[in-house]
């Protein structure tokens, strides 16, 4: 196994993270180690067209390796005291916002997010692991005394081992930050296994860990694909699995987790409906509704995807909202561009985006803004411009389908009641929001609607640190959600203890309260 000068491509002034065509290591004990398989992918700067790394596509053989690593650190850590393990992550902490705009640039650099939405998702994942960081009273247990005469009972909680995390691309930084600050705070030990599309975020996570002092082992990363990924979930090693991407495989990795007797909280895909009722506030539904659709190109599980207007508000509202598309600047964000709207994450993806209008237009909606005439479409990048697709109908697969592009689908209907009945129909069950003057509709909608993350007046509800991640429906498969308590409960397992106490006349002599009972 060969080492990597990994660190020094950290550190150059501009922030570039990593020279084109270098081969991106692994983490396992502490050492970066180049990996030994024979499969690697690419790694595109999406705002160029680029290819900027190779990532390894690791063997069965090699997360073994990994994973015994993080087994081989669990004892130590599992036992380290809770307040010393937070001394290590207030200085990962203190690292990071050290390092807050070179983790931005790479977050852009590899994705393609505009600055402004690159520093707000690094913000994001530093306010997980500042909840991380108060962990002595998040996993403090419960006790009760005298539960029988001198018999006292107390429940503590514990670590449940090697905890694995297997990340989307869509937020490089953020999600893998959703899961290890509080996974290694409750005393686990974990292993990383990033999308490979965006592996270079995650490495560098990895080193500003080990700069802050943490033990070699307590956090592991491995690069790779399907292999890489069936080889963890069935590890025997393997406690725990928090996974984050598309609805197939987070139902996947959930029944395969689970049949191999893992902990498993799996997040998946989503559609996310935006209710306009006809007393909404029209200018302020609008922008919001923009931001939700296109902001980070519209590659948000929380991005709001149907816009259903209610009555004659429909055509003022989308003249608003194609105003937005229209207006809105889409292009290359790596060199500190001021544009509105970043690339898409691969010329895959670009496609598939695409071919959503041609199938909007077979099946009889309206392309009311089409993104494929955006000017930056035409360029080396991967880039498709906002589009706002009108007149939709239930049964379309625009309607349906995870699009995760900047795509607005418009639905029509003429009641309230039409439009809970529309979004109420999805299988997922990510977020919803309606926008409504009226404290009565509102209120109805936050307590009948079947979703985990609603908005009112919000055009993306993504619960902030503190709060669990509420999917529901498709858009979730597991019993304790991600962030906030839920997630300290499923990094912690519970133990009782239940004790009785016997005093000796030796203890009676010593004891001031027993002989002030007796004078
Ligand atoms: P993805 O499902 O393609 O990949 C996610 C992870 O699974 C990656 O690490 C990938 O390597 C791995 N993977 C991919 N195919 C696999 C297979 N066949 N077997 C085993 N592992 C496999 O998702 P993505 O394209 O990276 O991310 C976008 C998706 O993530 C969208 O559907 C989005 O809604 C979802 N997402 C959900 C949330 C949430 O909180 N619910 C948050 C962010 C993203």
């Amino acid at each position: 196994m060969k080492f990597c000068r990994w660190r020094r491509r950290f550190s150059s002034s501009e922030g570039e993270i990593i020279m084109s065509s270098t081969r991106i290591p692994i983490l396992c004990g502490g050492k970066w180690l180049e990996s030994k398989t024979g499969r690697w992918g690419d790694v595109y700067n999406p705002s160029r067209g680029e290819r900027i790394a190779h990532v390894p596509l690791c063997a069965a053989s090699e997360v073994d390796m990994v994973v015994r690593a993080a087994h081989d650190a669990l004892e130590e850590w599992s036992q380290t005291p809770v307040v010393a393990r937070v001394q290590v992550l207030f200085k990962f902490r203190q690292k990071c916002l050290d390092r807050f705009e070179d983790l931005a640039k790479c977050c852009t650099r590899e994705h393609g997010k505009t600055m402004i939405e690159s520093r707000a998702s690094v913000q994001r994942g530093i306010e997980v692991l500042e909840f991380a960081c108060g962990i002595p009273s998040l996993i403090m247990g419960s006790t009760l005394a005298d539960i029988a005469r001198n018999v006292d009972s107390e429940t503590t909680r514990h670590p449940v081992g090697v905890c694995v995390g297997i990340t989307p691309f869509n937020f490089p930084v953020m999600v893998p930050l959703w899961m290890f600050p509080i996974a290694i705070a409750c005393g686990n030990t974990f292993v990383l296994k990033p999308s490979e599309r965006v592996p270079l975020s995650a490495n560098m996570l990895g080193e500003l860990l080990i700069d802050s002092g943490l033990p070699p082992g307590v956090f592991n990363i491995v690069h790779g694909d399907k292999p890489c990924v069936d080889a963890l979930l069935t590890h025997p090693l393997v406690s725990a699995i928090s996974f984050v991407g598309s609805t197939a495989i987070a139902q996947y990795v959930y029944e395969t987790g689970a049949r191999h007797g893992k902990r498993v909280q799996s997040a998946g895909g989503a559609k996310n409906h935006l209710i306009i009722a006809p007393d909404a506030d029209l200018d302020q539904a609008a922008a919001a509704i923009g931001a939700s659709a296109f902001g980070c190109a519209g590659e948000r599980c929380m991005a709001g995807s149907v816009a259903v207007p209610v009555g004659a508000i429909a055509q003022p509202l989308v003249d608003r909202i194609t105003k937005i598309a229209r207006d809105m600047k889409t292009g290359p964000t790596d060199k500190g561009e001021t544009v509105d709207m970043g690339p898409v994450i691969t010329r895959q993806h670009q496609q598939r985006v695409a071919e959503y209008m041609e199938i909007a237009r077979e099946e009889g909606a309206t392309v009311a803004v089409d993104g494929r005439e955006a000017p930056a479409a035409k360029s080396e990048g991967f880039f498709i411009g906002p589009s706002v697709i009108d007149r939709v109908a239930p049964p379309m697969r625009v309607a349906k389908e995870e699009i995760f592009g900047p795509v607005l689908s418009v639905l029509r209907v003429q009641s309230l009641d039409e439009a809970l009945a529309v979004a109420r129909d999805c299988p997922y069950g990510n977020g919803a929001s309606i926008f409504t003057n009226s404290g009565w509709m509102a209120r109805q909608f936050k307590m009948r609607f079947n979703a985990g993350m609603i908005g009112i007046n919000i055009g993306v509800p993504a619960p902030m640190a503190w709060f669990p991640f509420t999917g529901w429906n498709k858009s979730f498969f597991g019993d304790l959600h991600i962030q906030g308590t839920e997630a300290v409960h499923f990094y912690t397992r519970q133990k009782t203890v239940m004790t009785r106490w016997f005093a000796s006349t030796a203890d009676a002599h010593h004891d001031p309260v027993w002989r002030q009972q007796k004078t």
